[in-house]
């Protein structure tokens, strides 16, 4: 029987080799590992939210044909990008306190090559824009005004993405003007007086031929102030893919997780040796300790995947979900979180 203290200390002076091992235990807390022993679990997709069903629907369709890891996280994330009804992302996401729709996203590949694009107006599809930059320039991010005209000069179309509904939201905001992120309400009906909306789409996916890549996108924190970027664009805080070990992306406040550089921290961790959900609830923990009342009113969930296709979550507040799909499942699970 696999022990995982044994697993924890072999590891951590096996260091990156750890994967090349057959563990055959079930891993504790909140990691899946729904394969038999020492198999990869792959094609796989997860992602944040029950919004990510939808955006895994996408991308399995990729994955399930030996497509790349890379091309089926764009295909997914494109689906919520797209959908008017998510206040949260891309096209019908609502805007910063003036008015604004800006959006942030990036992109990981196997090989460690990743694109961003921050405060991104009028474009559909930020992590589209984001995979252009990592392909066609020599940088890693494009701000605003640039990335936008780096956009339109690929081909991408200049749209409105304020809908009539987001715009309705926003000047009923403008009555209170209070600016108060609140914890879990993706994907959640607006009603009036009711809480803001936020919650990003984190992407992770393991290909058929073991390779690893992710993507986040987001409208970010509703009613921000105008030029505010959070964690989702920031390579390292809102996602981060090391081919070798895993690959985590966060949800949540995002100043906190920045603070921490929170994705890259939990890959740190799983190549420590600690199971994916155990290394998300490092990271968390890193955030309220810093600051335990603060934690109190704050929520950030982290999701992260190994190597070989065992995944986990961790969150400060009850109620962050997140979806799975492979061959054998197709769920969304509940993380474990800090405070019950
Ligand atoms: N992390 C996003 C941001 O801070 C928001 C979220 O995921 O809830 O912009």
């Amino acid at each position: 029987m696999f022990n995982r203290r044994k697993f924890l200390g072999s590891s951590f002076l096996a260091s990156t080799a750890w994967f090349l091992r057959t563990p055959d235990a079930v891993i504790t807390g909140d990691d899946q590992q729904p394969t038999a022993s020492g198999q990869r679990n792959s094609p796989l997709v997860i992602s944040t939210w029950d919004f990510g069903k939808a955006a895994n629907a996408g991308a399995w369709e990729v994955l399930s044909k030996q497509g790349r890891a890379l091309d089926a996280v764009e295909a997914g994330v494109r689906i919520p990008e797209a959908d008017p009804t998510i206040h949260s992302i891309g096209y019908g996401g609502l805007p910063d306190r003036d008015g604004f729709v800006t959006l942030d996203a990036c992109i990981m590949d196997e090989k460690s090559n990743c694109g961003s694009v921050m405060c991104l107006e009028h474009i559909v599809h930020p992590i589209s824009v984001a995979r252009l930059v990592m392909e066609k320039t020599p940088h890693i991010v494009l701000a605003g005004n640039g990335a936008l005209e780096f956009a339109l000069a690929n081909g991408f179309k200049k749209e409105n993405l304020l809908t009539p509904e987001s715009e309705k939201i926003w000047k009923e905001w403008l009555q209170s003007s209070k600016y108060e992120p609140v914890i879990n309400i993706e994907n959640k009906k607006y009603s009036p007086g009711g809480p803001l909306n936020h919650d990003t789409i984190g992407m992770l996916a393991l290909d058929s031929a073991g390779n690893l890549s992710g993507a986040c996108t987001t409208s970010g924190m509703a009613f921000k102030m105008h030029g505010r970027v959070g964690d989702s664009p920031i390579i390292g805080a809102g996602l981060f893919v090391d081919n070798e070990i895993g690959s985590a992306t966060s949800t949540g406040v995002g100043e906190e997780v920045i603070r921490v550089v929170g994705s890259h921290l939990v890959v740190e961790y799983m190549r420590q040796g600690l199971p994916p959900g155990d290394a998300c609830r490092k990271a968390v923990e890193r955030i309220v300790l810093r600051d335990p009342a603060k934690a109190k009113g704050l929520q950030v969930g982290f999701l992260a995947m190994r190597k070989d296709g065992v995944y986990g979550a961790f969150c400060i507040q009850k109620g962050f979900t997140y979806a799975v799909h492979s061959a054998t499942e197709e769920k969304i699970y509940e993380s474990e979180s800090w405070f019950s």
